[in-house]
């Protein structure tokens, strides 16, 4: 046993989530909680939101945080005006701590931002918005069930740019049934040409109780083969990095030091607080998540109660496990160090069949490069698996 260094709770800036649930339609293959045509109650929500934050704001373990990011993530943010918004991030500023120029992040979906609208967003402090652009073939949105068209969501990022906004993400989708491998190709391009900062590249999987999972089941969709998918993967990464983009986490790509600020929190195992229904908190030791109803979360804060309804601690196992985990999925690995002063444990010796197979394998599957356990080429293609041996 080594000694331990350093406190368990990482010292490091928090992060805090907004989940916005209202959609204008439901998406085939969205597994995220969202609710459509339900627009008439984002004012209830909000007030909702603003009673849940202003609870938290009298918590001393998050009120003593300093945080550096805020997103708004759904659902559809830009379903909200940007009074709206300007009324959460007032909350908040009265409520918590930031830090100097937070990365204040919101989802736009193409179609539903005006050029004055995203002008008005960037005027609250918005300083990066993640398109949900998908695809830049027609057909494939229409796979996909979405409302936009090719057009508006080129519209959108050249808005967005006339906005001042100076760091946009770009979410796009691969591995669609039928999908060509040049059509994946065609959307990537057109992607690279608008010059985002960052691009989100998505493998779609098919979650259970989607439509597009009962269409699957009903014989009527095809799924892409897991070697397929593979193949489309690696296309991907090789692609974007060689325009210059780095791939720093499994589906995550960035011109230098536009790596997203708010996700890499999550990895590095910050402490970050989840608000709106749905929305999921870690407070070091804890993980609490909130009630997946709008009505019931709305109705919760009206009677004065968090809505709280899950939470569990985890074990010191879990807590490697998911180190070695968020670790693997990023480019920069998990370092050794950092694992052996946190968990007192020598990591080479407590993971050396793990290591022996990974390392050995022709081709190997993970390197240990400057003190840190990544994953080769081959091992991004079977990250799951990898991280799997670690469980
Ligand atoms: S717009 Fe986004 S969040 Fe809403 S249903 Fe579609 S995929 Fe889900």
């Amino acid at each position: 046993m080594l000694p331990a260094k350093q406190r368990e709770r990482p010292s490091k800036t928090a992060a805090l989530y907004l989940h916005i649930p209202f959609c204008a339609k439901r998406c085939n293959y969205c597994d995220f909680y969202t609710v459509a045509e339900q627009e008439k109650h984002i004012p209830a929500y909000l007030d909702a939101l603003v009673q849940e934050i202003e609870i938290y704001g009298k918590s001393e373990l998050w009120v003593e945080q300093s945080f550096s990011t805020i997103y708004f993530g759904g659902g559809t943010p830009s379903l909200l005006a940007p009074d709206q918004v300007e009324r959460i991030l007032s909350t908040l500023r009265n409520n918590f701590h930031f830090t100097q120029n937070p990365e204040i992040t919101f989802e736009v979906n193409p179609g539903t931002t005006a050029e004055k609208k995203l002008q008005d967003y960037a005027d609250t402090g918005i300083n990066r918005l993640s398109i949900g652009v998908q695809s830049f073939r027609a057909d494939e949105l229409k796979k996909l069930d979405r409302l936009h068209s090719v057009e508006e969501a080129e519209n959108t990022v050249a808005r967005a740019r006339k906005a001042g906004i100076q760091n946009l993400s770009i979410d796009l989708m691969f591995a669609l049934s039928g999908q060509k491998p040049s059509n994946w190709r065609y959307s990537l391009e057109r992607a690279i040409a608008m010059k985002p900062e960052h691009i989100s590249a998505y493998n779609l999987t098919i979650e259970n109780g989607t439509p597009l999972h009962q269409a699957v089941k009903a014989g009527i969709v095809k799924p892409v083969s897991e070697l397929r998918q593979r193949i489309f993967y690696s296309h991907t990464i090789e692609y974007l990095e060689r325009h210059g983009y780095k791939h720093y986490e499994v589906s995550n790509y960035a011109l230098p030091n536009f790596e997203s600020r708010h996700n890499s929190k999550y990895w590095d195992g910050s402490l970050y607080l989840g608000l709106g229904a749905s929305a999921h908190s870690f407070d070091g030791d804890r993980r609490f998540w909130n009630v997946k109803s709008f009505s019931q979360y709305i109705k919760n804060l009206q009677d004065g109660d968090l809505p709280i309804i899950g939470e569990e601690n985890l074990s010191p196992t879990e807590k490697q496990f998911e180190m070695i985990l968020l670790g693997l999925r990023q480019s920069r690995g998990v370092s050794i160090d950092d694992f052996e002063n946190r968990f007192a444990i020598d990591f080479r010796e407590k993971f050396q069949p793990q290591l022996k197979k990974l390392l050995s394998q022709k081709p190997p599957l993970a390197k240990l490069t400057n003190g840190s356990l990544t994953l080769t080429r081959e091992g991004w293609l079977l990250c799951d698996a990898v991280c799997a041996e670690f469980a």
